[in-house]
């Protein structure tokens, strides 16, 4: 894993602006012009996109997302290895805009993503939420079936653990 270091962001509000966004680097940090009249959910969802934007632009996130699929190629022959295809996701991408959840997964399309913050986090965690989301291409709901197919990952529960105490001392819940 290239550990992909969080900018910082300087969000600037300007009353010329209408509709507008625009966002560049300058030096370590980002800057992110915004209509003055967004909303602050607005300007969430926007500092997201841009910054998915210029990271797209500068080539980070296509390199490790061919990571990400090797990583979950792995964790299928080691723990998923009879469901064949089944377990096969379309694709696996990091994302930047998804603030409520470490990773989902559209099982009508077969398509997995995963939220840019599990790059600072252990590669173990890192597989946990793989594997959870591999395994809703099998199981979409949250049953015994499918928790049956996560344990099979040995780490599960210590991941688990772990996630529960970053969402606490980020003072907000987060689901895989
Ligand atoms: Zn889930």
């Amino acid at each position: 894993m290239t550990g992909a270091r969080k900018p910082v962001v300087e969000v600037r509000r300007s009353q010329r602006r209408r509709r507008t966004v625009s966002a560049y680097r300058d030096g370590e940090r980002v800057v992110v012009l915004i209509p003055d009249q967004f909303s602050r959910a607005e300007e969430s969802e926007w500092v997201d996109r841009m910054l998915a934007r210029l990271a797209a632009r500068e080539g980070k996130l296509a390199r490790s997302d061919t990571e990400l699929l090797a990583r979950a190629t792995r964790l299928i022959e080691l723990h998923l290895v009879e469901y064949g295809s089944q377990a096969v996701p379309a694709s696996v991408r990091w994302v930047t805009n998804q603030n409520g959840r470490w990773g989902s997964c559209t099982p009508a399309d077969r398509t997995i993503r995963i939220s840019h913050r599990l790059q600072d986090m252990p590669e173990w965690v890192l597989d946990y939420v793989l594997i959870h989301e591999l395994a809703h291409l099998i199981v979409p709901s949250h049953n015994a079936e499918f928790w049956a197919l996560v344990g099979r990952y040995p780490r599960t529960e210590r991941a688990r653990g772990y996630l529960e105490g970053v969402a606490a001392a980020a003072g907000a819940p987060l689901d895989a």
